[in-house]
This record gives structure tokens, sequence and C-alpha cells, in this order.
């Protein structure tokens, strides 16, 4: 598909999205058995799926929102992670459900999951939407997510190629 003056290849199209989604927030409205549920969303690639996916969800929902930056150029992460914006409220005691993009390296999550570890929340858990497991670098459990991707660089539903085509409703590949 022609988007602009770039070839796209369509990887995952909307109605699939939209089906998964709707199994993962089925999934995980069962697994909490009516217990309310603080979903972390992590910006900004997330917000599309976040927003898809809570309103599958049917528990009582909490939304709070983390931003990170990892430091790297587009096709490699250093591992180094800064928080750019951090939660409004604390986390103590609250069961939350990290809500994120990709797993791609690990590298991202798994520092989120460390720092998440001393705020002494209930519990974590994870839900990403895609995963990359030829790029694996560090291990983390993923304990919901929608599709596993070839070793390609995916943009758009929020995923971005410098700042650009979030707004695509599918998950595609540039060529
Ligand atoms: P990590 O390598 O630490 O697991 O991934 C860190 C972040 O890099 C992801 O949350 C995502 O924002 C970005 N990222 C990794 N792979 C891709 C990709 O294929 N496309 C896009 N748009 N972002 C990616």
């Amino acid at each position: 598909m022609k988007h602009g003056d770039r070839e796209i290849d369509v990887l995952i199209d909307a109605d699939a999205l939209k089906q998964r989604v709707a199994e993962m927030g089925e999934e995980i409205t069962r697994d909490y058995q009516g217990a309310p549920l603080t979903a972390l969303v992590v910006l900004k690639g997330s917000f599309v799926f976040a927003a898809d996916l809570i309103r599958a969800i049917d528990l009582p929902i909490k939304v709070e929102f983390i931003g990170l930056r990892s430091y790297g150029s587009r096709k490699t992460t250093s591992g180094v992670v800064e928080i750019t914006l951090d939660t409004k409220y604390p986390l103590t005691d609250k069961d939350v459900l990290i809500i994120e993009d990709i797993v791609d390296t690990g590298l991202t999550i798994s520092y989120l999951k460390k720092n998440l570890a001393t705020r002494m929340p209930a519990s974590v858990k994870l839900a990403a939407l895609l995963h990359k497991p030829s790029r694996t670098m560090v291990d983390v459990h993923i304990d919901y997510v929608g599709f596993t991707v070839p070793n390609r660089y995916v943009v758009g539903y929020g995923l971005d190629d410098a700042g650009y085509l979030r707004n695509i409703p599918f998950i595609g590949a540039i060529r």
C-alpha cells in the first residue's frame, strides 16, 4: 500500500487487530475475576492499542501513563531508558497491567519491571500487542501477547516512524 511517498506492506489489518484485541480483553477480564485494575500505558506508541484494549476489558479500571525513552537509533536500543513522564498516582498495592506496543529487545520492559518493583504494587502483568522474538536480548515474560512479528520495522496503530504514521489503522512494515 502507498502511504505518501512510501510503500508499506500490511502485516496485520484492522479487522485482525480488532478481533485479537477483543480476545485479549476477554482473557484479562477472566483472569482478574472482578478485581480492580490499574492499566499502565507506556507512551507514546501504546496509546491506540490501550484505547481499544481497555474498552475490551470488563473490570473496574483506572488508567495511568508513563513515558519512556530508550536511547539509540531507529534499529538499535542501547538499554539506557529514561522516564520522560511519570504516573500521577502511586502504584502501591495496585494490580498493575502494563500496556506496551511492542517488545523488541526486551530492554525497555525489563527496565520498567525493575522500576515498578520498587513501588510495591500488589502485582504486575504485561500486555504487549506485538512481540519480535528474533530480537530478544533480555527475556521478559509477556502475560498477554497479541501477535508475533518478523524482524522488520513496524508502523501504524500507534507505532511511529520518526514520529509519523501512528495514525494508520493497521500494522505495516516500511518496504
Ligand atoms: P525494546 O527493544 O526495548 O524492547 O523496545 C523499545 C521500544 O522501541 C518499543 O516500546 C517501541 O516503542 C520501539 N520499537 C521497537 N521495535 C519497533 C518497531 O519495529 N517499530 C516501532 N515503530 N517501534 C519499535
